[in-house]
């Protein structure tokens, strides 16, 4: 096989329509009037993308094996990296080491073999995917927040579809990135009440979903970037629209793994906010402002 994210394979072209499954029916409808496909192809680096087929000229959804690996490994990281955390902050710790037991180092080292050029196999020993669910262990949680994160991303490539943007063209405009992000958000999140554990279950798979977008320009020089909004401006605004419970839970993962992720660029962000939202408001705007 040429990767274990191939195990998932049915999931992985199922999420768009069972992360939301009272939606499912009319992504059904959608799919059918834009005859509308999904190809995991066997490529290398982050591409996720919508482009008309060749001989068909109809909208697929292309989803490089490389890109689903490196979201797994993130899902992963994001996960371990906030658990570990919060029991750090709980134990009273002054200072948290991201490499600091076992737990912190396998999946570190997941993520970055899934950093690399996307050709080699995956690594024999530390966390996979599985395509079984009988366990509920971090890679298990992984393929769980993996799944919503994939089906996010696949949504705003149906967005660009369905809101009828020009797929001729290798870009889209800031505008219209801008439109297919609101899509996805609302497709994952409209309509669920604030204290379902459903609405806190996809939020946390979006918040994987735009941090591994932002994971992706850390050393990016900005007149270099596409199109897309600047990663961070995505994380705020996808974000910020609901009110995802009250315990904070997607600021907290969002703050832990921004931190993470510009570690090496000296923004630290001032954990003496009053609050997760204020913590990661500063964070944004220091990221911003790099
Ligand atoms: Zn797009």
């Amino acid at each position: 096989m040429r990767s274990p994210i191939c195990l998932l394979e049915s999931q992985i072209s199922g999420a768009p329509f069972n992360v939301a499954p009272e939606k499912a029916r009319r992504l059904e409808q959608l799919r059918d009037d834009h005859k509308i496909d999904f190809a995991i192809v066997d490529e290398p680096l982050f591409g996720v993308r919508v482009r008309l087929e060749a001989n068909r000229q109809t909208p697929e959804i292309v989803l490089p094996i490389a890109s689903l690996e490196y979201l797994w490994a993130l899902s992963h990281h994001c996960w371990v990296l906030t658990q570990e955390y919060a029991e750090a902050q709980r134990a009273g710790a002054e200072q948290f080491d991201c490499s600091g037991n076992q737990r912190l180092r396998e999946s570190a080292h997941i993520l970055q073999w899934a950093t690399g050029t996307g050709t080699e196999s995956w690594p024999q020993s530390g966390p996979r995917p599985r395509g079984d669910s009988d366990s509920c262990d971090d890679s298990a949680v992984a393929t769980e927040l993996f799944l919503c994160a994939i089906a996010w991303i696949s949504h705003h490539e149906i967005a660009h579809v369905v809101l009828q943007h020009p797929l001729i063209n290798t870009v889209f405009s800031e505008q219209e990135e801008r439109e297919a992000d609101e899509h996805a958000t609302k497709w994952l999140l409209d309509g669920l009440p604030q204290s379902d554990p459903k609405l806190k279950k996809r939020a946390l798979g979006l918040a994987v979903a735009v941090l591994c977008l932002q994971s992706l320009e850390v050393d990016t020089v900005p007149c270099l970037r596409n199109t897309h909004p600047a990663a961070h401006d995505r994380i705020f605004k996808n974000t910020a629209i609901y009110q995802v419970g009250n315990d904070e839970v997607i600021e907290a993962i969002c703050t832990v793994v921004l931190q993470y992720l510009f570690y090496s660029t000296g923004i630290v962000a001032n954990v003496d906010g009053a609050s997760f939202l204020e913590i990661l408001g500063d964070l944004l705007l220091d990221i911003s402002r790099k």
